[in-house]
């Protein structure tokens, strides 16, 4: 499967390979919020170095939402730990190093050395060794590369992990982010025995009912600019409430708004807690919603990001709706992506604009 590595990887991963071989006490972390690709890399290759007989303490801020419970591995998640000292972390999926939340930065800065490995934007990189590929869909793929130049096996629960975090960041596999790689990998975690449908099942088909009310909500908040490209819907505090729903029960929701037929960027904003409104940002190809989250202190890929903001919902919605709107190429398709009705009987499909 060597085929498969993406080229820039090629000079960290033997470093990091080599440093991960030399370490006995280890220090694995993600983002907070975790979502499949954090929660899967940071598990799959937590259980691929179970033979190397390592302490290995595994860090995750906000815990493990109920739908990655059943990860192999899950439940040695921690939020937090006693442990003074580490060889190494190695810090996964998390754009910067801010994002493993203000709670485990100090413990991660116990380690002696940090590798960074991760899918987003060079911008925030970070560490003594950094193995980042922002062309890989997700960075479960990087951790499987990284797992070949180990020479460690893929167990059928490290592919699991793995497989749930390519699945995840790809929307099975409908996602821009896709590459030839992402298939070759995948089809490389399935023959080690991954279950794909038992996986998708569980992160896909296992709603709650409260999750799925909720999903009702936010679409009947569903509002849109007069032209149409700017979607958004929103899930008042009062939602969650009434509904004893967490922020966690939203995952999936802002895909269906990005979904509507004539919109570039669809957005999702939930009123939490403590008044802050959180959001989500989706994207076609023709905005970049990542450099939209920055400009509000947030940040992400290109077609996905995530921001949080100090303001009333309604002033929240007026502000981001108006920055979206400002980073609309006045010419592009609002839907580039769409193939256009074929031309006739046994015509081939022409890509619109
Ligand atoms: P989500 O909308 O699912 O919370 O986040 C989408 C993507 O945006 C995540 O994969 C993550 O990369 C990024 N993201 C979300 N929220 C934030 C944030 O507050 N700061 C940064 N830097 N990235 C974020
Ligand atoms: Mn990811």
């Amino acid at each position: 499967m060597s085929d498969t590595a993406v080229p820039p990887l090629i000079e960290t991963i033997p470093l990091a390979a080599d440093a991960i071989r030399g370490a006995s006490s280890l220090v694995l972390a993600c983002h907070v919020n975790p979502d499949g690709d954090a929660l899967g890399s940071m598990l799959g290759l937590a259980l691929a170095l179970a033979p190397l007989g390592q302490s290995l303490t595994l860090l995750s801020q906000d815990g493990v939402p109920d739908i990655y419970k059943f990860l192999p591995g899950a439940d040695r998640v921690r939020q937090t730990t006693e442990v003074e000292s580490f060889d190494l972390a190695v810090v996964l999926d998390s754009g910067d190093l801010s994002r493993v939340g203000s709670r485990v930065r100090p413990l991660i800065a116990r380690a002696r050395r940090v590798i960074d490995i991760d899918h987003h934007a060079l911008a925030g990189a970070f560490g003594d060794i950094r193995v980042l590929h922002a062309l890989a869909a997700s960075t479960s793929e990087i951790v499987y590369v990284l797992l070949e130049a180990l020479g460690l096996p893929i167990t059928p629960d490290v592919a699991t992990c793995l497989f749930t975090g390519v699945i995840t960041d790809t929307g099975s596999f409908r996602f821009q982010n896709v590459t030839p790689s992402t298939f070759l990998i995948a089809a490389a975690l399935l023959n080690a025995g991954a279950p794909p449908a038992a996986i998708s099942e569980n992160v896909f088909e296992n709603r709650t009912f409260a999750a799925t009310k909720l999903l009702g909500h936010a679409l009947c908040s569903l509002s849109q600019t007069p032209d149409g490209r700017v979607v958004w819907a929103h899930i008042t505090a009062q939602d969650f409430a009434a509904l004893g729903a967490a922020d966690e029960d939203t995952e999936g929701v802002v895909n269906y708004v990005r979904g509507v037929r004539g919109a570039d960027v669809g957005l999702l904003f939930r009123e939490m807690a403590d008044g802050k409104i959180r959001i989500s940002l989706r994207s076609r190809e023709s905005v970049n919603v990542a450099e939209v989250a920055q400009r509000f202190g947030g940040g992400g890929h290109k077609m996905a990001a995530g921001c949080t903001l100090a303001a009333p919902l309604p002033e929240a919605e007026h502000l981001v709706v108006q920055a979206v709107r400002a980073a609309l190429p006045s010419n592009a398709p609002s839907h580039p992506g769409l193939l256009a009705p074929s031309a006739g009987e046994g015509g081939e499909p022409r890509r619109a604009g």
